[in-house]
């Protein structure tokens, strides 16, 4: 719910193919009407380090107000939105239907959208985001590219620092030696006839980047979990939500995924199986920002109206058909981080609801960013600021003194016990990291032991 609306916003689709899109001047015209909303409106002082830049800039010109201003010193504003929404979501009043009709984020967007078509976007930044090819090449030399990012490996983080802005602290994600769909065509969990849900449902899971590349351990714990549950579950990965080139502001590229995606996953769909998408910010992508930028596309939207984030198909099932039994107690509690772009799905909290339906569960949830943001937060300019924006969430799981800290979002879990490091002057000791909160469930069904990827950090 967001403060000071009791009405459901709405979000527009992207006019990312109109010519004034990225007119610098129209653009221009918009982004002062709308920083001078938000500087008579101040509510999201605190969300991110982009309201602060904007506010202490109006603050220290020359009249205090926005006309004095120069235009040139709104870049900064704009890079340090991740875009995770939380301020469409729960704090503007302005968002549509209401007149003044304001979308921050996708305002950041379209700047970028703008730099992207004005001045391309740098060399280092779109290799980076070339996340199925560096996936595949990274799943190949797993050992060498996992030695290379790795922390300790000073010579090769400073390399990485100077060649492609990756800071030198940040973790980095973790390369499997095979792939989720490699590994599903292999080792398929047997489904169990006996579980409620057994005939009555069918899932195709939408291994993500990350899922497939990085971590195949919340992958596969969602297929045993599923397969507990009486669901046959498929793992296709057509390609990249796209999710790191919407950030760069290249929107065309995203459709071109949205696309290809929808077309390999609609023959599934007309088959019988819901999606599951493994990762929230993908997931939101499939249910949301896709049907945004190609709102004509038939395939596309039955996508998005069959696309379930993983702890969501979790509770449906638990609602409609009941959990198959099994479920044993986990001790010592775990801190639940609520990732921002689950929080964005519009579909409360999912991730809490399915823990708590582990016997005798103790859930703290946090829900408030942790500061990462994508690949934003690796960056050498943005990780100290990552950090701070995210210090709160890394204190109150340090100080919550559960046994696990847990995210549906992987970059945001190891960003958060990078937090807590960080407090604790170093030292490593804390609460354990589980990727995803499936892998909790899976741990309390017993299956933990087929469900492990078995290289993130
Ligand atoms: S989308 Fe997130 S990071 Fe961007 S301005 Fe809004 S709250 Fe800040
Ligand atoms: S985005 Fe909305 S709520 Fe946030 S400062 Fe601007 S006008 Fe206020």
């Amino acid at each position: 719910m967001r403060e000071g609306s009791l009405e459901a916003p709405v979000r527009r689709p992207l006019a990312w193919r109109d010519p004034d899109f990225t007119d610098p001047a129209k653009l221009d015209a918009e982004m002062r009407r709308v920083f001078d909303i938000c500087h008579g409106c101040r509510r999201c002082f605190n969300l991110c380090d982009s309201f602060p830049r904007l506010f202490d800039l109006i603050d220290a010109s020359r009249t205090g107000e926005l006309d004095s201003v120069d235009s040139k010193d709104f870049k900064p504003v704009v890079d340090a939105c991740t875009l995770c929404d939380m301020c469409f979501l729960t704090k503007c009043p302005y968002v549509p239907p209401h007149e003044f009709d304001l979308d921050f984020p996708h305002l950041m967007l379209r700047y970028r959208a703008m730099e992207a078509k004005t001045k391309g976007v740098p060399f280092a930044d779109r290799e980076l985001a070339k996340t199925d090819r560096n996936g595949k090449l990274g799943t190949l030399a797993a050992p060498l590219a996992n030695w290379l990012t790795d922390r300790g490996n000073a010579r090769g983080r400073a390399l990485l620092e100077s060649r492609a802005g990756l800071h030198r602290e940040a973790e980095l994600p973790r390369y499997a030696s095979r792939s989720l769909a490699a590994r599903a065509r292999k080792e398929a969990p047997a489904v169990n006839r006996e579980a409620p849900a057994f005939g009555k449902r069918k899932a195709v899971l939408y291994a993500t980047c990350f899922g497939n590349y990085n971590d195949p351990g919340p992958g596969l714990a969602t297929r045993a979990v599923l397969a507990r549950n009486g669901v046959e579950t498929e793992v296709l990965h057509p390609r990249c939500c796209g999710m790191p080139t919407l950030e760069q502001g290249l929107i065309e590229e995203v459709a071109a995924a949205a696309r290809e995606v929808a077309a390999a996953l609609l023959p599934w769909i007309e088959k019988g199986y819901d999606v599951v998408a493994l990762v929230p910010s993908c997931a939101l992508m499939l249910k949301f920002e896709w049907p945004l930028i190609l709102p004509e596309e038939q395939a596309v939207k039955r996508l998005a109206e069959a696309t379930f984030d993983v702890a969501e198909y979790v509770v449906d099932i638990a609602r409609k058909e009941g959990l198959a039994p099994g479920l044993r107690p986990i001790e010592g509690g775990m801190t639940l981080h609520m990732a921002c772009h689950a929080r964005a799905q519009n579909m409360g909290q999912k991730a809490a609801e399915m823990l708590r339906l582990i016997p005798g569960a103790e859930v703290q949830v946090i829900e408030r960013c942790s500061g990462h943001g994508g690949a934003w937060g690796f960056k050498k300019a943005n990780f100290e600021t990552a950090l701070k924006v995210g210090r709160p969430v890394a204190r109150q799981a340090r100080e919550a003194g559960k046994a696990y800290v847990t995210s549906e979002c992987p970059l945001a879990g190891v960003h958060i016990m990078q937090g807590i490091e960080r407090l604790g002057g170093g030292e490593k000791a804390g609460p354990e990291l589980v990727r995803h909160p499936i892998q909790l469930l899976a741990r309390a069904y017993g299956l933990d032991g087929t469900a492990q990827g078995g290289t993130a950090p």
